[in-house]
């Protein structure tokens, strides 16, 4: 599917949303069942009996046609009788539905030229005329625009928290400050909403690129699998848990990184969540604001995994005391792998997450899912120098790394008074030299002392030298200045020098 509009994702996800956390469990619930899991597009109930079991399975089964015919989806075709859910697990509860999902050939229908193809994913028959630019829209695409148009700044906070989705109670807890602005700003329905309500202060001259977030939580799956072997009456509380602190911490990140008072003015809030919920996390927000987040989501999740005792089941105490002995694995702490593409409003979203989803698994594999990490890249942007075959010191670790430069350590370079005159043609001279001598620091460190004869003043590069964060063994570490450049570059975000 294209899917490219920013209410079409937006949109799409909270009535998947919707369906798999709210009306599913619903219908479990009023036929006798009790929900296990019903988040990340993943629903397990347990019913007492068989019958009650096929009873419920049918009316979700209607559930989902009637309100996304087109939907793919995987289910167990009979329900599995068992005394436990380990024992579920033994008659194949989750092989079943992983062997459909490898099997799983796109959906029924097939084209059919006398239907109207959809504008926005261009696949589906479209129903619905567009009144204002033209062409149909399929059922598919206007219910997701219903949801994505449906959730304004004014309807939040009306929707009880037993009804509401993760996605709408964070905006809702998010919000919840907001009562005292004179005038809310929107969630934005398109990628250059991000950028309107503040076109006074932006400059024409500067461009309107948007990061986008993507971060999963490491080895939840592990975790999962623990919470499923305990007692059945506590599982719903576990992952109830799991979603208390998943909606506090990105609340909390949210609120550091948007404060509600420098908002008054905006048409608009400067981000929209695209998915929350299970253990992932996208959003889009205005470039400048990327490190902020990354920033302070990291900090809202270390204050956070402080506070867990070890009779919390996100605690790697809890979690070694609690697991069965013959599956036990190296739990981690709570933790992210993150990325960060930088990128125009207008790049196709598809290949922004196409992107994205490589750079978390390999943020992930490369951290040993120890703690926060993060990785970026500059996507379809001549200044990219990620594109360019240089070597970086990426994905960083967002703090206390043992094992090389954090995040925080380029940040605080990046502060350094000298660092901070560093202006973009100098930053392209240092970036020209990284590209001439990449597999020789001593030549490369020889022109950068030389450039002072260029007419610049030589200081402006001293700090390249002289900071031992670029030094290895007392070489010059061409791959952290990379890193510092690019940096410095996500740092600046979007404000020109
Ligand atoms: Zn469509």
């Amino acid at each position: 599917m294209r899917h490219d509009r920013l209410w079409s994702m937006a949109g799409m996800s909270l009535v998947l949303a919707k369906l798999n956390e709210i009306t599913l469990p619903k219908i479990i619930k009023d036929n006798g069942g009790t929900p296990l899991l019903a988040s990340g597009g993943k629903l397990t109930a347990r019913f007492p009996n068989r019958d009650k079991a096929v009873e419920a399975r049918d009316k979700l089964w209607a559930g989902v046609a009637k309100r996304l015919p087109m939907l793919e989806f995987q289910v167990n075709r009979e329900p599995i009788e068992a005394a436990s859910l380990t024992e579920a697990k033994e008659k194949g509860l989750v092989e079943e539905l992983s062997a459909a999902k490898r099997a799983f050939r796109g959906s029924a229908l097939s084209f059919n030229p006398h239907l109207a193809r959809c504008v926005e994913c261009g696949d589906y028959p479209a129903h619905t005329e567009l009144a204002d630019e033209g062409g149909h829209l399929c059922t598919f695409c206007q219910t997701a625009k219903d949801a994505a148009f449906s959730l304004n700044t004014h309807m939040i906070g009306r929707t009880p928290d037993s009804e509401a989705t993760t996605i709408e109670r964070v905006y809702q807890d998010y919000l919840s400050g907001f009562e005292n602005l004179s005038r809310k700003p929107r969630i934005p329905l398109n990628f250059d909403d991000l950028f309107a309500g503040r076109g006074k202060e932006r400059r024409q001259s500067e461009r309107e690129r948007m990061a986008v977030w993507f971060s999963d939580i490491n080895g939840l799956g592990g975790k999962v699998g623990v919470w499923l072997q305990q007692d059945e009456d506590d599982i719903p509380g576990f992952f109830s848990k799991v979603s208390k602190i998943f909606i506090a911490t990105v609340v909390k990140a949210l609120n550091a990184t948007f404060p509600q008072k420098e908002l008054e003015d905006h048409t608009f809030l400067p981000f929209r969540i695209i998915v929350a919920g299970g253990d992932d996390l996208w959003l889009v927000m205005d470039e400048e604001y990327g490190l902020t987040f990354a920033q302070a989501y990291h900090k809202a999740i270390a204050d956070k995994v402080r506070g867990q005792t070890a009779d919390s089941p996100l605690s790697v105490a809890w979690l070694e005391k609690n697991a069965d002995p013959k599956q036990k694995k190296n739990f981690t702490e709570y933790s992210f792998g993150g990325a960060l593409v930088v990128t125009s409003s207008h790049t196709s979203f598809r290949a922004v997450h196409h992107l994205a989803e490589n750079l978390v698994k390999e943020t992930k594999e490369k951290s040993g899912r120890r703690a926060n990490a993060l990785t970026w890249r500059f996507m379809g942007d001549d200044q990219s120098l990620t594109e360019t075959k240089l070597a970086f010191d990426k994905p960083l670790f967002l703090s206390e790394s043992a094992s090389g430069p954090d995040l925080e350590s380029y940040l605080k370079a990046i502060k350094n008074e000298a660092a901070e005159k560093l202006s973009g043609s100098h930053r392209q001279q240092v970036a020209r030299l990284l590209f001439e001598h990449q597999a020789d620091p001593a030549a490369f460190e020889y022109a950068l002392k030389r450039l002072a004869g260029t007419g610049l003043p030589k200081k402006d590069f001293d700090f390249l030298l002289l900071d031992p964060l670029f030094r290895k063994e007392g070489i010059l570490a061409l791959d952290r200045i990379a890193t510092f450049l690019e940096l410095k570059e996500l740092a600046a975000g979007g404000k020109r020098s």
